[in-house]
């Protein structure tokens, strides 16, 4: 049997001199590997490895070259530019794809912050887990996770799910020997860092923290899984096969033209020959690499990252990384209402229990005080603060108000027995050997009254339960959460045996037809709405998302929430709200037919919540559900999308896929618009990437096949590579969420990324694209130009090899036309001009970095990049023709707009 005790715990100089003594409570990760060796695993990629081969080939002719044929050393400029090129993609991907991990990081990092509640200076307190010392006395509930190893000072129905250390799902805690599991892999009285609470609720003093404890010593850094394939990442996995194969085709087809183009126009000799294949494998290799969207897994890793680390700042911590697209898909959240709704801040509005005797008011307080797993820190007198069950606290704190101490009346009471509050039960109750009426042992049961009304033979004060029930009604169409209050005093000559687990022997009893409990009275307590709610739950429904309450309490008291958020409305009819048990007894073609129009489901019960989401699975929808307590987790996992609360249970947040910090519904709202933004992020890439590899791919092929010589060089090619696989990723992946895709439906998730409208601009615009350079090739070609102004004079003369001149020109009008396109991929799906500022910082350093670096290749990359200098005016005209790209895209997006 319990006497619960008050404890001081540690003040701030034994924290301190305990920390100092046995160190903090932080997990030492485990060595990583060397940044070297991840480096070097960049260059297990094949395409990287064909490369290197062809620049190792490369060289060995150029050496035979330099030797055998006594040319300069600029033959040795090739090769070199290749491993440059080379260095710089692995390393750019390298280094981005660092920042992405430690962006992961930092979010795994938030685990050492969970609030953990302690007592400290005598008196509860909310701290984070990393601040844990040994000596701490820790108070531990329902779904709470263990902070570190210790011994327990009290254990009250205390089941652990030590599964994460010891393979044991359930193990029964306690503080008596007698019940002491002598089989058990570690005492019966003792708890282990990172194990949880199933139920009950325990004090337990730490002996051990950090690395020191079981769990630390078993420790493998807790990573984000990145490894999980996302609907998303499937897609793009199979867009990739299909260019990767088709650019290996095309490589194919080029291979095989020139060789027998070789065999038509040249006389054989073997150096020539053997030159030539080589010069050939390299086109063709250089074709695949461009081709191949290297930089796409890139732009969804750093798309992610970013996401992920830009969505904790608006209160949204995404432990699994698909859950950021899959929320842009989503098409209804089942909210609850205590806290996501409502601001969980719970304070007593009326309070009408029967105190007309001495001993009515003793039942009264010493049943608020001990029927309770809350408690208050009452470090500051005047602004007392509640730790746990919120609809308790507001108990305790009405109680506190009243001048009562509710940790003495506690401390005065030898529990029995207790059972804990559930959503499924709706009531809790605790057995007692009272402080108050001394000898008398007395259960204690409070709880939703059209539940515990049930178990009551007897009302105090000549009350009718048509009485009470007039008055909830009137409550609770005030948006009031209501309780009930009952009690029992168990005569010492009962039949029942006092040891755990007798009150739900008690009660069953009860249903059995013995004598009942006596119903003390109700209380109405006032949880008002979130200022916030009302606009984000606005915004949700004019971006096709349906917003549905599932809450545990009554249909008034949802309805009048649902109406003040508005979710409930004038033109809403009776078929729109459901209680719990009415839901269970609809069978699934009814449910099937009602689900969409449902509303509201009151008194609901966690196996409702997993039905629910189930059933607007079946009708195609992709569905977000919000849950705290631990019986949620089987809904959190059924859902697409499981949303934790800050708030809530260990348990709840494991099997979750996002935790929404400040459990407010506007920050469920934010995680839209990021998956949304998201999606669009890797559309604009893909928009961007395929165009210019259209255009790249049919110009190398035309190229190669109608001349000896491709247009673009190998580095030349290398260079666009760099400029589309990894800038545009960077610059492209990382634009900011817009607000406006919150104007937009929902996307389906099972669509093709690259829908029609992106199909009909990627083969027009990379058509064009194509066109355009294939008709300043031949103007080239058949025609000798020093500068641009000599095409306004173009007279052909018939065709001739390219000048390095010529070859320049060429170089720079195509990577300037996809320079400019990539303005228009940045404006793609905004209906505005590109010309908006907010956020684009990193777009603009890139296209920057892009720019120069074009001007730096042509005017110094000589021999290594094929080019000469070009002129200002050369500059300032293809600057300003291949601009023409970014103005036609932004008239048409003006007609557009109009
Ligand atoms: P939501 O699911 O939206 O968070 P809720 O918090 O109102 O809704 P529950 O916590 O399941 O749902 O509460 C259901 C009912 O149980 C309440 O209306 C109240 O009458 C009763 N109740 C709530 N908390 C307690 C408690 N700690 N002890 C006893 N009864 C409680």
């Amino acid at each position: 049997m319990e006497l619960k005790k008050i404890y001081t715990g540690l003040n701030a100089q034994e924290v301190a001199e305990n920390r100092k003594k046995y160190g903090e409570n932080l997990l030492t990760p485990p060595a990583q590997t060397p940044l070297w060796k991840r480096f070097i695993t960049k260059f297990k990629d094949p395409l990287i490895i064909i490369l290197l081969v062809a620049g190792v080939l490369s060289i060995a002719i150029s050496f035979y070259e330099y030797h055998g044929l006594h040319e300069g050393t600029e033959v040795f400029f090739e090769p070199v530019g290749i491993f440059i090129a080379i260095l710089l993609a692995t390393g750019m991907a390298f280094f981005f794809e660092e920042k992405a991990n430690r962006a992961f990081a930092i979010l795994n990092q938030v685990d050492d912050d969970e609030p953990v509640e302690v007592i400290r200076d005598g008196n509860p307190k909310k701290i984070a887990k990393r601040d844990i010392v040994v000596d701490d006395i820790v108070l531990l509930n329902t779904g709470a996770e263990a902070p570190a190893d210790g011994k327990l000072l009290e254990a009250i129905s205390l089941h652990i799910d030590e599964s994460t250390l010891t393979g044991e799902p359930i193990c029964h805690k306690s503080t008596h020997e007698e019940d002491f599991d002598k089989d058990a892999t570690f005492p019966s009285d003792y708890v282990l860092r990172g194990t949880k609470v199933m139920e009950g609720h325990g004090v337990f003093r730490v002996e051990k923290v950090g690395d020191n404890t079981e769990n630390g010593k078993v420790f493998v850094a807790s990573q984000i899984d990145n490894s999980v394939k996302t609907p998303l990442t499937e897609q793009l996995e199979r867009l990739g096969n299909l260019i990767t194969w088709s650019s290996y085709t095309i490589a194919v087809i080029i291979l095989i033209a020139r060789i027998a183009m070789f065999f038509l126009s040249y006389d054989f000799t073997w150096v020539h020959f053997l030159q030539y294949l080589l010069d050939s494998i390299m086109i063709c290799v250089t074709l695949i690499v461009v081709a191949v969207p290297e930089g796409l897994p890139m732009a969804v890793t750093l798309s992610l990252a970013y996401s992920m680390r830009r969505m904790l700042k608006t209160n949204n911590l995404v432990r699994k990384m698909h859950a950021c697209e899959t929320m842009g898909a989503t098409t209804v959240i089942c909210t609850d209402k205590t806290g996501t709704l409502t601001q969980n801040q719970m304070r007593v509005y009326k309070i009408e229990v029967d105190c007309s005797s001495e001993e009515h008011k003793a039942l009264a307080k010493e049943g608020i005080a001990v029927n309770s797993t809350a408690s208050l820190d009452l470090s500051d007198a005047q602004h007392p603060t509640v730790l746990g069950n919120p609809t308790e606290g507001a108990l305790l704190l009405w109680l506190h108000e009243k001048g009562y101490d509710y940790r003495q009346l506690r401390a005065d009471v030898e529990i029995i027995d207790e059972l804990p509050f559930s959503t499924e039960r709706k009531c809790m109750g605790t057995l007692v050997r009272s402080g108050l009426l001394p000898g008398k042992t007395i259960l204690y049961v409070k709880g939703a009254t059209d539940i515990i009304r049930y178990y009551c033979s007897d009302i105090m004060g000549n009350r009718s339960w048509d009485d009470i029930t007039a008055q909830l009604l009137k409550w609770q169409n005030q948006a009031m959460r209501t309780l009930g209050f009952a009690y029992m005093i168990i005569p010492d000559s009962s039949e029942f045996k006092l040891h755990e687990g007798v009150i739900s022997q008690i009660l069953d009893s009860i249903k059995d037809g013995n004598n009942g409990l006596t119903f003390q009275g109700i209380v109405a307590i006032a949880d008002p709405v979130r200022k916030e709610v009302p606009d984000a739950v606005r915004e949700c429904l004019d971006a096709g998302i349906d917003v549905k309450i599932v809450t545990g309490d009554t249909p008034g008291t949802a309805k009048e929430i649902g109406r003040q958020v508005g979710i409930w409305t004038e033109k809403d009819c009776d078929r729109c709200v459901i209680t719990g048990p009415e839901f269970e007894a609809l069978s699934d073609k009814e449910l099937s037919e009602r689900v969409n129009s449902l509303k509201i489901i009151a008194r609901a019960r966690p196996m409702d919540k997993k039905r629910l989401v189930e059933a607007l699975q079946a009708k195609h929808h992709v569905v977000a559900v919000t849950g705290d307590g631990t019986n949620d987790a089987p809904a959190l996992k059924a859902a697409h999308v499981g949303l934790s609360m800050g708030d809530g249970t260990s348990v709840a947040k494991e099997a979750s896929d996002i935790t929404i910090i400040d459990n407010s519904f506007s920050s469920i709202g934010r995680a839209v618009m990021w998956g949304r933004s998201l999606y669009q992020n890797i559309q604009r890439f893909i928009l961007f990437q395929m165009t210019v590899n259209v255009a790249a791919c049919l110009i190398v092929l035309v190229g190669a096949l109608l001349g000896t010589q491709s247009p673009l060089t190998v580095t030349q090619m290398l260079w666009v590579n760099l400029i589309m696989d990894t800038f545009a990723a960077m610059a492209l992946a990382s634009l900011p969420p817009s607000e406006a895709v919150m104007q937009n439906k929902p996307h389906d998730r099972k669509e093709f990324i690259i829908n029609p409208s992106m199909s009909r601009q990627i083969i027009g615009v990379g058509g064009l694209f194509f066109i355009l350079l294939l008709g300043l090739l031949y103007m080239l070609e058949y025609a000798p130009i020093n500068s641009m102004t000599d095409l306004l004079t173009w007279y052909p003369t018939g065709p001739r090899e390219l000048t390095n001149h010529e070859l320049s020109i060429f170089f720079t009008v195509f990577v300037m036309l996809q320079f400019w396109n990539m303005f228009n991929a940045r404006a793609f799906a905004t209906g505005k001009s590109t010309f908006h500022f907010k956020g684009c910082k990193g777009f603009g350093i890139i296209v920057l970095v892009i720019f120069i670096g074009q001007i730096i290749i042509v005017q110094f990359g000589g021999k290594m990049f094929n080019v000469t200098p070009l002129c200002l005016t050369d500059w300032i005209a293809i600057i300003v023709v291949t601009s023409l790209v970014l103005w036609v895209g932004e008239l048409l997006r003006l007609i557009n707009r109009k």
